[in-house]
């Protein structure tokens, strides 16, 4: 095991920063259950940092479970494997694939933890494509008393359904089954189409594809809408990203014209109409996921599906009116309902919606603009994305949040994962 006492701790935008006494890496359950009873506490598992809210940040210790990675076993006829929490999404891809296995769906990057992905709702895009924690079918833990303890969705359900999405408050996963598909190809093609287009045709565009998604282009009146379906056809380039060099010109021109907003408006609308349309085949593992190297802050509301374009119209004109500065663009998805207690896609199709602020500035003013109209239309906010809901909201959008506060006293009765941040989380202590 390697530790580490008094460092820094940092998200991946640099927004949230720890001063843990004890950052540690064990490399085994036994370790990481000693930890469990012996380190200071709040004790918080971290996956990759990618969460953009304070849910990984304490001044007791933070666990990574970087070195409790890699594939346990696999199932050749029902396509599962079995693998530790720690392991990164990208090795796991080739993991899979070299099994004949794909993951359904993936979201934007492949840097996550699987357990980190898992603790949030993360999600791609995809009327009939569930996020990642719909395709548990075992998870093992160490709870807050350090123990191992093995959870199964045949003999287990309300426990699977309660866990799934447990933003590292109830236990510690150690190893996951996955439940996945046979490797399969995908034909992706990307095109620029007004927005009032994107919007009047919504529900069909969304619904026309396996996965269908589109960026808004700020100042632009103009978004890039990206489909994706199965293929067989043999696999062709995949472009090159361009996404880094457009935020660039993106930002070059809200930095330089904002006085100007006419031109900035009329130059960007050259440019995103000059953004070649595009159309490959790939091997499932080399479609999803893009590099991200710009760093920002984001917040994503989940909102009922119908809700979509109602709320991204008034988004775009808060964004316009009000906050020349931002340049990035609005990402619109969408997400099959579940069963998870905790999941922001709890029994409803989902219309998620993303908005971004360059991480050199304050994200604040914006969100907290924003938010309003999310809430107003329903949303439920990303559980890793900023937001500033609490217990009291959260009881109102979740129908089973006692049911899920009960199982996370029973697995973690003396509170050892609940950081100042997670007691306001989860009303503990009020
Ligand atoms: C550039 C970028 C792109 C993104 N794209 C998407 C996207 O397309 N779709 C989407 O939905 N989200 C997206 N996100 C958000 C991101 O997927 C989530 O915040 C995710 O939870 C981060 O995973 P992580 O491994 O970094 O976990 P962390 O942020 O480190 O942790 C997240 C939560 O999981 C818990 N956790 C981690 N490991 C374990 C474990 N072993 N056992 C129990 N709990 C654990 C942590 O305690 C914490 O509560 C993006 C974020 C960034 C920065």
């Amino acid at each position: 095991m390697s530790t580490i006492t008094a460092r820094n701790w940092s998200n991946w935008s640099g927004f949230v920063r720890a001063e843990p006494k004890l950052v540690a890496a064990p490399t085994d359950a036994g370790e990481l259950a000693d930890l469990v009873r012996t380190a200071p506490g709040p004790l918080r598992v971290a996956g990759a940092g990618h969460s953009f809210t304070p849910l990984v940040a304490s001044q007791g210790s933070i666990v990574s479970l970087e070195k409790i990675e890699g594939l346990v076993s696999h199932d050749v006829q029902s396509h599962r494997a079995r693998v530790r929490a720690g392991t990164r999404l990208g090795p796991l891809m080739h993991i899979l694939q070299g099994l004949g296995q794909g993951l359904p769906n993936m979201g934007d990057i492949d840097r996550q933890a699987i357990g980190g992905a898992l603790g949030t709702a993360t999600h791609g895009s995809g009327l009939t494509l569930g996020a990642y924690h719909t395709r548990l079918e075992t998870v093992q833990i160490v709870d807050g008393r350090g123990e191992l303890r093995e959870f199964d969705r045949t003999r287990d359900q309300d426990m699977i359904h309660a866990m799934g999405v447990a933003l590292g408050a109830f236990g510690i996963l150690t190893e996951v089954t996955l439940n996945n598909i046979a490797t399969y190809r995908l034909r992706r093609r990307k095109w620029v189409l007004p927005i009032a287009d994107m919007l009047r045709d919504f529900e069909m565009m969304m619904a026309a594809h396996r996965s269908a998604e589109f960026y808004y282009i700020p100042f632009s009146g103009y978004a890039q809408f990206i489909a994706s379906d199965l293929s067989d056809a043999n696999p062709t380039t995949r472009p090159t990203d361009d996404d880094e060099a457009g935020l660039a010109t993106l930002r070059k021109l809200s930095r330089g014209l904002r006085r100007l907003p006419w031109l900035r408006r009329s130059l960007i609308r050259g440019a995103v109409k000059k953004v070649p349309a595009e159309d490959y085949v790939q091997d499932w593992l080399n479609v999803y996921a893009s590099d991200r190297q710009t760093k920002f802050n984001e917040m994503e509301y989940h909102l009922p599906f119908e809700e979509g374009p109602k709320v991204i119209t008034q988004i775009i004109e808060l964004t316009e009116k009000h906050f020349p500065e931002v340049y990035f663009p609005m990402e619109v998805r969408s997400v099959a309902p579940d069963m998870f207690w905790l999941s922001p896609f709890y029994k409803r199709l989902t219309c998620s919606i993303a908005i971004h602020h360059d991480a050199a500035n304050d994200p604040e003013p914006f969100m907290r603009a924003a938010e309003p109209i999310f809430r107003r239309h329903g949303g439920r906010p990303h559980w890793g994305k900023m937001h500033s809901l609490k217990a009291a909201d959260f009881k109102k959008l979740y129908p089973r949040w006692d049911d899920a506060m009960a199982v996370r006293r029973d697995i973690d009765p003396e509170n050892r994962f609940v950081s100042p941040y997670m007691a306001g989380l989860f009303g503990i202590g009020r």
